[in-house]
C-alpha cells in the first residue's frame, strides 16, 4: 500500500495520500512541497525564481564574516568551526570564508543542507566543507559560529484559523486535482497566545514547530560548547495574526496550494519566538534589528564606496541590500553569556 501511494509525481502522491487519509496539515504540504522543490533544483538568481541578499552583491557574505571574525577575535580567537544552514550556491559561504581569512580566521566548514543540487553547488565553491542532514550531526567539541540567510523562512509552518469563535488547524484538502485549505479540528483555546484570542473569524496564526525545535537544538549548542549565531530574514516580531504563507515561481507571487514541489514555500518568521527559545537556553538574544540598519553598522557603505571605483553598479546593489530589503529583512543574534556582545545591533 504505502509503496504504490510513494509512486508518481508529487502532486499525485499528496492527493493520493489525502484521498485515502483525509486532509492533511499545512505543515506537511510545505514539507513535502519544499522537499521536492529544493530536492530537484537550484532555484536561485536571475534565471531562477528567486535571489537572496548573498546573490545580490558579494559585500553582503564579506560583512558577514567581518561580523563573525570580529566576535571570534574578542572571544579569544577560540578554535571554532563555522556553520551555516541551508547555504545555497554556497555564495554567501565563499564570500565569508574570503573576508574570515583576511581577519585570520580560517575554521573548519560545516552546512547544513538536505538538497543534493544544492550540495553540488556548495561543493564547487566550498569543497572542504563537510554536509549534514540535520544540526544534531554538528561538531559537539568546539564553539559554533552559525549564520543562517533566508533558511528559517523555508521550514515548515503550522497555521491555526478562526472559524466563528472557536480555532481549528488549517488542513489542505484535495478535490480532483485541485489542493485547497480547509478549517480541520478544533484546537483549544489554550494554545493560542492570550492576547489573540478574541480575533476576528478568519483570522490566521502561524508558528514554526520546525524552527523552535532547530532553534533549540542550536541554542543548546551554543550554551554547551560556546560560540554565537546570526540569523537573517523576512521576519516580524510574534505571535500575531497574519496568514504569510506564500509562493514564488520565477519571481513572481503565485498561489502556495498550486503545483506542490514547483513553487518556493516560504512564512515570514517570528523573530520574537526565536530569539525568546534561546533566551529560555540560557543564551543572550541580540536584535531583531533591520538588515539595513544592521549592514551600515558593518560598514557597508565604505566597502561599497571602495568597491565602486572599479564597478558603479555596486551602489545599486548597495541600494537593493540597504534601502529595499532594509525593513522588511530583519537579523537576531545569539551567543553565549560570556562570549562579547556582536557587533550591529546597537
Ligand atoms: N542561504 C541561501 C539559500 C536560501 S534558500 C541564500 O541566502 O542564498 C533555502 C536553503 O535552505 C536552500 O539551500 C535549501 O535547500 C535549504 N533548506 C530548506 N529546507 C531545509 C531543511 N529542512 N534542512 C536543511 N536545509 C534546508
Amino acid at each position: 500500500m504505502s509503496r504504490i501511494v510513494e509512486e508518481g509525481p508529487l502532486p499525485e502522491r499528496l492527493a493520493r495520500a489525502i484521498t485515502l487519509g483525509g486532509p492533511i496539515p499545512v505543515s506537511q504540504f510545505m514539507a513535502a512541497a519544499n522537499a521536492h522543490y529544493y530536492g530537484t533544483r537550484d532555484p536561485l538568481g536571475a534565471g531562477g525564481d528567486f535571489t537572496t541578499a548573498p546573490e545580490i552583491s558579494q559585500m553582503f557574505g564579506e560583512l558577514i564574516g567581518l561580523w563573525c571574525a570580529d566576535l571570534w577575535d574578542r572571544a579569544g580567537r577560540p578554535d571554532v568551526a563555522w556553520v551555516e544552514l541551508g547555504p545555497g550556491r554556497g555564495t554567501l559561504a565563499a564570500d565569508a570564508l574570503r573576508a574570515m581569512a583576511t581577519a585570520g580566521l580560517t575554521p573548519p566548514v560545516h552546512f547544513v543542507e538536505t538538497s543534493p543540487v544544492l550540495r553540488d553547488e556548495q561543493a564547487r565553491r566550498v569543497p572542504h566543507a563537510t554536509w549534514h542532514d540535520d544540526v544534531e550531526e554538528l561538531p559537539t567539541d568546539r564553539p559554533l559560529l552559525v549564520v543562517a540567510n533566508e533558511f528559517f523562512d523555508a521550514l515548515p509552518i503550522r497555521q491555526l484559523v478562526r472559524r466563528g469563535a472557536t480555532w481549528h488547524e488549517r488542513l489542505v484538502a484535495c478535490q480532483d486535482t485541485l489542493f485547497l485549505p480547509v478549517a480541520g479540528k478544533q484546537v483549544p483555546d489554550d494554545v493560542i497566545p492570550p492576547h489573540l484570542r478574541d480575533a476576528p473569524a478568519g483570522s490566521i496564526i502561524e508558528t514554526s514547530p520546525a524552527s523552535v525545535g532547530i532553534m533549540r537544538v542550536l541554542a543548546a549548542r551554543i550554551v554547551a560548547q560556546g560560540g554565537a549565531l546570526l540569523a537573517i530574514d523576512y521576519g516580524y516580531e510574534g505571535p500575531a495574526v497574519g496568514d504569510t504563507l506564500q509562493a514564488v515561481r520565477a519571481h513572481t507571487y503565485a498561489n502556495p496550494f498550486e503545483e506542490p514541489g514547483e513553487r518556493d514555500l516560504t512564512a515570514h518568521v517570528d523573530f520574537a519566538t526565536l530569539a525568546l527559545v534561546g533566551h529560555a537556553s540560557g543564551a543572550i538574544a541580540s536584535g531583531p534589528v533591520g538588515q539595513g540598519a544592521f549592514l551600515r553598522a558593518l560598514g557597508v557603505d565604505a566597502r561599497a564606496t571602495a568597491l565602486a571605483q572599479s564597478n558603479a553598479d555596486v551602489l545599486v546593489d548597495r541600494d537593493r541590500l540597504v534601502e529595499d530589503m532594509g525593513e522588511l529583512f530583519n537579523v537576531i543574534g545569539l551567543r553565549h553569556a560570556d562570549w562579547p556582545e556582536p557587533a550591529g545591533f546597537a
